[in-house]
């Protein structure tokens, strides 16, 4: 764990790093967030991740109060503060303290916090062997809700999916959205193979835009496979050759085994391999 935390321009000790229990942050969910990783000292795809954030914000009515490239700033200035080369970055962004009703004009200022922290991976092993995931009851929130597209601090039906994939057996839970098809797992985007094109629900079907998930699309153009983004149901996963998930924290990583049903011949593929392989290349791992 990081010993300096940085709160609205100033770098706190852990300890000390603490907000007002009357922050529409805590009381509702009320903010937006951002998981950013850093390899050997470079922050992979920062303008990406700051640009998100600040659309994530604008969405909610929520004025960052510093501009993109002080949050870059602050940012670059956490993880020296804590020695951190290789990290895992939390930014939040929170409405600010304010009164018990949802009003937002009785918040005071918003509240900029980063947290950085080594990076908790996945087994080694569940790359080598694949994960095997189960479909959530839980849907993916309606776009006219809440836009999955937005990163906001409001998980709970994430976190309801995961508890479901928790409770069989499972790290990851596939998640549909309103209208039945594939949308995403719970913290992660998902990808299927088809005879070496490759297909991922598009943006309309209610998911977050993964960084991870565009920096994988580009590298599978570069690469040569067809890109097919389009609509997707449980069948495409399940008579897929491959299939694997894409998150900041996961990289990319295959998935064998859906809801009991074995996928292609239930080893990691070729193509996940070659994807993961040029991931790799790009983040200088
Ligand atoms: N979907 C959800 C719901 C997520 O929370 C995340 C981030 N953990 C992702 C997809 C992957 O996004 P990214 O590649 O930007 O980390």
């Amino acid at each position: 764990m990081s010993e300096f935390v940085y709160i609205s321009g100033k770098l706190c000790a852990k300890e000390d790093a603490k907000i007002s229990v009357f922050d529409h942050g805590l009381l509702y969910g009320d903010g937006v967030f951002e998981g950013i990783r850093s390899y050997a000292g470079k922050v992979f795809q920062l303008q990406q991740h700051i640009e998100r954030l600040y659309q994530s914000a604008r969405a909610i009515h929520l004025e960052i109060p510093i501009n993109q490239a002080e949050m870059a700033d602050a940012i670059h200035e956490t993880l020296a503060a804590n020695k951190l080369s290789d990290a895992y970055i939390r930014v939040i962004i929170t409405r600010g303290a304010g009164s018990l009703g949802l009003d937002i004009n009785r918040t005071s200022h918003p509240q900029v916090i980063i947290i950085t922290d080594h990076i908790q991976l996945y087994p080694k092993e569940l790359y080598d062997s694949g994960l095997d995931i189960v479909t959530a009851a839980t849907i993916r929130n309606h776009p006219n809700a809440i836009d999955p597209r937005i990163k906001s601090l409001n998980y709970l039906n994430n976190i309801l999916a995961k508890i479901e994939g928790a409770r069989a057996g499972c790290v990851e839970a596939l998640m549909l959205n309103h209208k039945g098809e594939v949308a995403e797992c719970t913290g992660d985007n998902i990808f299927a193979v088809h005879d070496r094109t490759i297909l991922t629900p598009p943006l309309d079907a209610g998911i977050l835009e993964g960084i991870t998930r565009n920096a994988v699309l580009d590298l599978a153009v570069e690469a040569g496979y067809p890109v097919d983004v389009r609509a997707m149901t449980r069948h495409d996963l399940l008579t897929a050759d491959e299939c694997f998930l894409t998150g900041t924290a996961a990289e990319v990583i295959p998935v064998v085994r859906l809801d009991g049903r074995t996928i292609g011949n239930g080893k990691p593929g070729p193509v996940f391999r070659d994807l993961l392989e040029r991931f790799h290349s790009i983040t200088g791992k």
